[in-house]
């Protein structure tokens, strides 16, 4: 039995600490914040073997610098001057090349499928919560021609990765949200995507971690390491100190931070999103993202959550309510009678920092400089589908040494 710290209590560090704590560690997690405050807790909870593409593909540097001025704009990229920034830009448009997505598409997919399995015996373990758990599908909504080329072509690519899309016209589409507006030219759903509620799944592992006898230090900044032999045998933080075996950071989009206290430049920006909770007034059934305005739709029977924007923006907080604005306004144009839902107050808005790697491809394995030290963060738009995936291979690369999948292309030591 090992003693295990994990530095961040979001959804990658939770499902680290539920396999660890079922192959039989003694672990600890600190987290700065307390339950509900990151970005693991109002995301859209889309569970995504689809997204096989990563974020650095070819195009999107180009559709980032034509975003950057407008307010109410998907994606945007804040250039700064700070030199962390700079890096992760150089890597990023060095990595958005169709290179990158050759080289990574399968293994996006083989990780999805592997999460997604991991999920249904999570879900079938815990038969008493009610996680709003379904495998409705995800459907991409489009309304131009340039929408339709580029998911026609994503879906293209995922069908060469061994997964089902279908492309749909209005009529098709309508038989499963009669509720879409007359403006939308198809879709294509990807029957194999699932959903959950992220509030509700954070909130139970939370709760049923600490009963399994995990301890969880909340309020409480990881500060620093004690470092023996290239070995961190204890951490800091507050007034206490922590002694450990293994150190996994999983801090989010603060874990780069950690990384340099421990000598090590790990690239990672934080990646803002938005999202609000509604009546789901215009009963909409099935989850789905609005393909030219990236914002997704997550029904959740009475309830709908609507989200989207990715502003690179390194740790920027505060609500930048025009872009709330881009996301409600993109409903009335996808779905009849959308233009009622009203952008909410800013205190009815949530936003996340989402971690994300110059390449789109999350950080999971050994830290290149210390041998007891792991990684898992960076998983961008993915971190709620595939943290059970990489809750599992940590918890094998400390347990046993390797993991079930190969994991090459995750090394957090792949910039340095
Ligand atoms: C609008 C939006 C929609 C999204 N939709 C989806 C989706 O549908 N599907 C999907 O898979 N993903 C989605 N994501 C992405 C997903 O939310 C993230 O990838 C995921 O939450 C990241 O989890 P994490 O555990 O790495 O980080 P976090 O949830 O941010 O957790 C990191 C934790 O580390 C703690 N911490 C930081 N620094 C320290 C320190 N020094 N000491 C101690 N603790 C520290 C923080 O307090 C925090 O609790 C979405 C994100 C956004 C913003």
């Amino acid at each position: 039995m090992a003693r295990i710290v994990i530095a961040g209590g979001g959804i990658i560090g939770l499902f680290t600490a539920y396999f660890l704590k079922a192959d039989g560690h003694k672990v600890v997690i600190i987290d700065s914040g307390y339950p509900g405050n990151n970005c693991s807790t109002g995301n859209a909870g889309m569970i995504v073997p689809s997204h096989v593409i990563p974020l650095a593909a070819p195009g999107v540097v180009a559709k980032g610098l034509k975003w950057m001025f407008s307010q109410k704009s998907p994606f945007a990229l804040r250039l700064s001057l700070d030199p962390e920034w700079v890096r992760w830009g150089l890597l990023f448009i060095r990595s958005a090349t169709r290179k990158n997505v050759d080289r990574s598409f399968m293994h996006l997919k083989d990780i999805n499928l592997y999460s997604k399995q991991l999920y249904r015996s999570f879900i079938s373990n815990h038969k008493e919560v009610d996680f709003h758990w379904e495998e409705k599908g995800l459907l991409m909504l489009y309304r131009s021609r340039e929408g339709e080329k580029e998911e026609s072509a994503a879906a293209k690519t995922a069908v060469s990765a061994g997964l089902e899309a279908r492309v749909m016209g209005p009529g098709e589409i309508r038989k499963i949200e009669p509720g879409i507006s007359d403006d939308v030219k198809g879709g294509v759903l990807y029957p194999g995507d699932a959903i959950l509620s992220p509030d509700i799944l954070t909130a139970f592992l939370y709760k049923h971690l600490q009963e399994k006898g995990v301890e969880i230090v909340r309020e409480s900044e990881v500060t620093g390491f004690n470092v023996e032999n290239d070995r961190v045998v204890s951490v800091f933080a507050g007034q206490n100190e922590f002694k450990c075996d293994y150190l996994v950071i999983s801090a989010g989009a603060s874990s780069s931070l950690l990384a340099r206290k421990l000598s090590f430049r790990l690239p990672l920006m934080g990646g803002k999103g938005y999202s609000f909770m509604t009546r789901n007034t215009l009963d909409l059934k099935q989850p789905a993202i609005l393909s030219e305005r990236k914002v997704t739709v997550s029904p959740y029977s009475k309830n709908i959550r609507f989200g989207g924007t990715m502003e690179i923006s390194g740790k920027a907080t505060g609500t930048n309510m025009r872009r709330l604005e881009g996301i409600t306004e993109s409903l009335g144009l996808y779905y009849q009678g959308g233009e009622v839902i009203k952008t909410p107050s800013e205190e009815a808005v949530w936003s996340g920092l989402r971690p994300v790697s110059p390449d789109g491809l999350p950080y999971i394995g050994k830290s290149p400089v210390m041998e007891n030290v792991l990684f898992g963060t960076g998983h961008s738009m993915m971190g709620i589908s595939l943290a059970p995936a990489t809750g599992r291979i940590l918890s094998d690369i400390i347990g046993r040494g390797s993991a079930d999948l190969d994991i090459s292309l995750y090394s957090p030591g792949r910039f340095s």
